[in-house]
């Protein structure tokens, strides 16, 4: 069988998931899918329709999934996220999101929601797909599974940089702050917490590079 792979790669937030997925995804000719791109979308939406006293209302947030439309069209190997018609792929990365996203991401219904479009996009093999449960629950069955880590320091002096290079506003001590609490509400929650897989392979990449971790990555690969 000549069926190309489905690679899972899960971890904490800012160990360079994303973008060493898209790499890889690139060099073996997959389609990428970042599937926190998907809790970032459902977090903008709640925060544009369903945000009241300072907080998401969550009655809003489940009985609204109809109202949702998520889509992802392909722009090279790299899928660009689309809300309602909109291409949301800049807004979706706010600290606003950012500070939100996790209290969405922990909702049970919202995991089921979102659990069949992942699963539909990894079917016909040819996928490398980034997140927190990618490896445990929404592929167990992936070829091949990593997952990543990295000293907080590290993370929070990535992201701020990435966050100032897209001419965001950001705060080190905010960044730093808020890697904290996802990582902590991504890993205590009930439903599909954030832990390594038992078949997963772990990498620490506090003092390896981007481009270190994805040489990494494609040798056990090949
Ligand atoms: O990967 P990223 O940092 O953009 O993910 C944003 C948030 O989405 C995570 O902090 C987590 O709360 C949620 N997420 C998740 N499961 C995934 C991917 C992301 O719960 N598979």
């Amino acid at each position: 069988m000549n069926r190309k792979p489905v690679i899972a790669i899960d971890g904490y937030s800012s160990t360079g998931k994303s973008s060493i997925s898209k790499d890889i995804a690139t060099r073996l000719g997959l389609i990428h899918l970042d599937t926190g791109a998907l809790y970032r979308g459902i977090t903008l939406y709640a925060l544009t329709h369903c945000f009241a006293n300072g907080a998401i209302d969550r009655n809003c947030l489940i009985s609204s999934f109809d109202k949702i439309r998520l889509e992802f069209r392909e722009a090279g190997h790299v899928l660009v996220l689309y809300l309602n018609g909109k291409d949301v792929s800049r807004e979706i990365r706010t600290q606003e999101v950012s500070d939100h996203v996790s209290f969405v991401a922990k909702q049970p219904e919202v995991r089921d929601f979102l659990l069949k479009t992942q699963r539909d996009i990894a079917a016909e093999g040819g996928v490398i797909m980034d997140g927190r449960d990618i490896g445990t629950v929404v592929l167990p069955d992936a070829d091949y599974k990593f997952f990543l880590t990295a000293s907080i320091e590290e993370r929070t002096r990535r992201r701020f940089l990435e966050m100032q290079a897209s001419g965001m506003e950001a705060d080190i001590h905010s960044v730093r702050e808020n890697l904290i609490k996802r990582d902590r509400i991504d890993s205590e929650r009930e439903v599909s917490p954030l832990k390594q897989a038992e078949d997963a392979i772990l990498i620490d990449n506090s003092d390896i590079s981007k481009e270190q971790t994805t040489e990494k990555i494609l040798s056990y690969i090949r």
